[in-house]
């Protein structure tokens, strides 16, 4: 599990700012959605914590540690992406255990991390077939696969949910919330779908223009929103 801090985290392109200053505790365990309108700087907050995006200003910090220059590689988080790239030539377990393989961990471990985590996303069964052998919602699941082999104390996930039908968006919800609390995790969730948020959180952070609107529970901001936007945004009656 990971504590996340953000101190005066700061954004810009060339000349245009699209994070002014921002904070943001997430505490141990906690699972936060990220939630905000198109262009209002999720993607771009959560690759800054995965280190994939240089940072103009400000400091993260990890369980105390300040990783705000640190390597991506060495940041001890995974990242589910919308759009999920698997190895199309590779076999479901070969998909999941390249990271592990990389870095040359032994075949004993690896087996067993994906074991575990084959059973964990009920993919028993599916471990030697390729990803075009596979349906939509299978392939979401062993692309969390290939991020829960590792064992990372943080997730991050960018809207990965937005590609699926809405039967399978519902289902795989409660799956990714039972596997963060069955992994002990601690999860980041970025999404424009406010009912997502709603139904997941146990914090949201709403963000407009780059800057936090508020941070609640959904409760808290549905019952008692701190401005117009927030409650225009959860559509709660004025
Ligand atoms: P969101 O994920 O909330 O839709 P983004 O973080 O992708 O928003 O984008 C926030 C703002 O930053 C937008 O105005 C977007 O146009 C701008 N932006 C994102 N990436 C770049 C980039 N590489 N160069 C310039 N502007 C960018
Ligand atoms: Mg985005």
């Amino acid at each position: 599990m990971a504590h996340v801090e953000l101190q005066n985290v700061r954004k810009s392109y060339g000349n245009v700012t699209v994070i002014p200053n921002l904070d943001l505790t997430i505490s141990s365990g906690e699972f936060v959605c990220l939630v905000g309108p198109s262009g209002s700087g999720k993607s771009t907050l959560l690759r800054m914590i995965a280190g994939l995006e240089d940072i103009t200003g400000g400091t993260i910090s990890v369980d105390g540690e300040d990783i705000t220059n640190t390597d991506p590689s060495d940041r001890d988080m995974a990242m589910v992406f919308q759009t999920y790239a698997l190895y199309p030539h590779m076999t479901v377990e070969q998909n999941m255990s390249f990271a592990l393989r990389m870095r040359g961990e032994d075949r004993a471990l690896i087996d067993r991390r994906v074991a575990e985590a084959v059973s964990m996303l009920g993919l028993e069964g599916l471990q030697k077939r390729k990803p075009a052998q596979l349906s939509g919602g299978q392939r979401q699941r062993v692309a969390m696969g290939r991020c829960i082999v590792r064992n990372p104390k943080l997730f991050l996930f960018d809207e990965p949910l937005s590609n699926l039908d809405a039967k399978l968006r519902a289902q795989t919800r409660l799956e990714i919330r039972r596997l963060h609390g069955k992994l002990g995790a601690t999860s980041i969730f970025v999404t424009h779908d406010q009912v997502e948020a709603m139904t997941m959180a146990d914090r949201i952070a709403l963000l407009s223009e780059g800057r936090i609107q508020q941070v609640g529970s959904p409760k808290e901001l549905y019952l008692n929103p701190a401005n117009r936007f927030v409650a225009g945004f959860l559509g709660t009656p004025e």
